[in-house]
């Protein structure tokens, strides 16, 4: 109860940080590592500057390279399943490419990340809620690249139509023609989200390149039904793969590449925008920016819980941009 209390005034944003541990041929060249993880437990990470402590920052949790998987769900439990209870929800993973994002919430064939544990975990719940609920979960999952909205489950991908949101004056907004399967269990889940992660490679030379420069966002639908008093919700969980904060180098500034990388600035910046608003009370929240804040308007704010994975690498060679992710993570907190 008292723990209930604590985290209710803590407001409806929550900050993780989580660092990747060092790669390979990263240890294997004698890369020193920037961060000090001695306070992690108390949501404090120290970055280094010739081993002593530079600056400290705040966050609340704090994931060290030791830290897997299952550790970082289970911090985001309670808000995933939220959203059985009604509660719009949004869960993004923000940072420099190569630090994790994907990890976090893709996650691997053998280290599932948290897309996948939360879909598990949603079944599972709405088992155990059957005799007073019944759940429809449905999934949508798409891309935003040069603010485009691309849906990744229409067939054949290469002719899917551009498509634009639906404003509603209350409650959600839609997407006229965006496709939302409807799913039953975990296996034909797994099978959606293979489908959307191969459809997002169509049409591009770099796949890599390609996803470190979209944003690709899973939109888990629920509907339920209260069998007691029959009262219907509907709610929605975003959980967001953002493009690559990282700074365009000088060198390769011009074409679509400039293009590109001034969209994704425009919408990170309109995401830190948005949320540090919101954390801040303001009366006007500049969700109108980008694409990506007005397709997470109506899970952004008001009864809405959000929780923003900054993620950072440990290497010395990373710094600036770890440090540039660390304040933008602390704006919005
Ligand atoms: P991003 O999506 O931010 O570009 P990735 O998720 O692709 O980064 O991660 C880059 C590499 O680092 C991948 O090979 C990934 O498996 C590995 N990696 C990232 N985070 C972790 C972690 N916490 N533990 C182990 N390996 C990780
Ligand atoms: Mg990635």
């Amino acid at each position: 109860k008292l723990h209930n209390q604590v985290e209710d005034a803590k407001g409806n944003i929550r900050v993780f940080c989580r660092c990747r541990p060092l790669s390979r041929a990263e240890s294997s060249t004698g890369c020193s590592t920037v961060v000090d993880f001695d306070a992690a437990s108390n949501g404090e990470l120290g970055i280094l500057n010739s081993g002593s402590i530079k600056k400290t920052f705040r966050f609340d949790r704090v994931f060290t390279p030791n830290d897997n998987q299952v550790d970082v769900f289970a911090q985001a439990l309670p808000l995933v399943t939220s959203v059985l209870d009604g509660y719009n929800v949004c869960i993004f993973a923000y940072g420099q490419t190569g630090t994790g994002k994907t990890f976090t919430m893709e996650g691997t064939e053998g280290n599932r990340g948290v897309n996948y544990q939360t879909l598990v975990e949603l079944f599972k719940i709405a088992k155990e809620r059957n005799d007073s609920f019944t759940y429809d979960i449905s999934v949508s999952v798409l891309e935003v690249y040069n603010e485009q909205i691309r849906d990744l489950l229409t067939t054949p991908s290469s002719s899917s139509k551009k498509l634009e949101i639906k404003q509603a004056a209350e409650g959600l907004h839609s997407i006229p023609g965006l496709v939302e399967e409807k799913v039953e269990n975990i296996q034909e889940v797994w099978n959606v989200l293979l489908a959307g992660s191969s459809a997002r490679a169509v049409g591009s030379n770099n796949v890599n390149e390609h996803n470190s420069r979209s944003h690709c966002m899973l939109c888990i639908i629920v509907k339920a039904k209260n069998l007691l008093n029959g009262e219907c919700t509907k709610s929605k969980l975003w959980l967001v793969d953002l493009a690559g904060s990282e700074r365009l180098a000088k060198t390769d500034a011009q074409g679509e590449r400039l293009k590109e990388a001034q969209n994704i600035n425009r919408s990170l910046s309109a995401l830190g925008d948005v949320v540090s608003s919101l954390a801040n009370k303001s009366s006007h929240i500049p969700y109108r920016n980008s694409k990506l804040t007005h397709l997470l308007q109506d899970s952004l704010g008001g009864e809405s819980k959000t929780l923003m994975f900054v993620q950072i690498s440990p290497s010395e060679h990373d710094l600036s941009e770890t440090l540039s992710s660390l304040n933008f993570a602390t704006r919005v907190r």
